[in-house]
């Protein structure tokens, strides 16, 4: 299978080839189609497994195919990706750079301890992709920097390692923020308890791809 198979547009396609992609992975291959189509999904997989990919690409499309109508206009946060850690929201954002960058979306960065003013800069300039850890991104929340209304895309990254971190009370906080009608991924390596139980008022009727 290739990615031109899984009917990538052109744009994200000269991005991938400049990568040297040219075979997705297996969770790719599963995730990418529903994805797509719109569907929530829950993502079982590690890191390494290329599921960053899996989410960013679908979720560039669907953005990208939206943008003619608004491209003018200050961007609103149509995308979150909610992730533990200041490396894995760094590389998220490289992602989203890099499989986004003939699409002319824009995405921001945010995480805690660093200054806020260059990341309520990013976000005063326009948003339409928004990769946050949960300390930072609910403290810019409070504060009126970020309006979360306008999301039609949601993943949680890592989810049995935001439970490990102690972040599951941040998150339960911000879920009731968000919109419901949205299509959200929920990713995580393994499943505890407290993430079955997140994952099913989270999801609805999600497609399950496993590796
Ligand atoms: P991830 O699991 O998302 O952290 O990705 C692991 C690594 O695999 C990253 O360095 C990606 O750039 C790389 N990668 C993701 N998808 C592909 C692919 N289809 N072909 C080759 N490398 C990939």
């Amino acid at each position: 299978m290739t990615f031109k198979e899984l009917n990538i547009s052109e744009p994200v396609m000269r991005a991938l080839e400049e990568k040297n992609y040219d075979t997705p992975t297996p969770i790719q291959q599963q995730a990418i189609p529903v994805a797509l189509q719109g569907r929530d999904m829950l993502g079982i997989a590690q890191t390494g497994t290329g599921k960053t990919a899996a989410f960013a690409i679908p979720i560039i499309e669907h953005l990208a195919s939206n943008l003619s109508q608004n491209r003018k206009d200050k961007r609103h946060i149509r995308a979150l990706v909610l992730t533990p850690t200041r490396e894995l929201a760094i590389q998220i954002e490289e992602a989203f750079a890099c499989y986004g960058k003939y699409t002319g979306l824009k995405h921001t960065v945010i995480f805690g301890g660093v200054k806020q003013k260059p990341q309520t800069d990013s976000l005063n300039r326009g948003t339409d992709i928004l990769i946050a850890t949960p300390g930072r991104l609910l403290d810019l929340i409070s504060q009126g920097f970020i309006h979360l209304d306008t999301l039609t895309h949601f993943v949680l990254d890592e989810a049995d390692r935001m439970l490990d971190m102690g972040f599951i009370h941040d998150i339960r906080r911000l879920l009731p923020m968000l919109p419901k009608n949205k299509q959200t991924m929920l990713f995580s390596a393994t499943m505890p308890t407290e993430i079955v139980s997140i994952s099913k008022s989270l999801l609805d009727r999600p497609a399950r791809v496993e590796v």
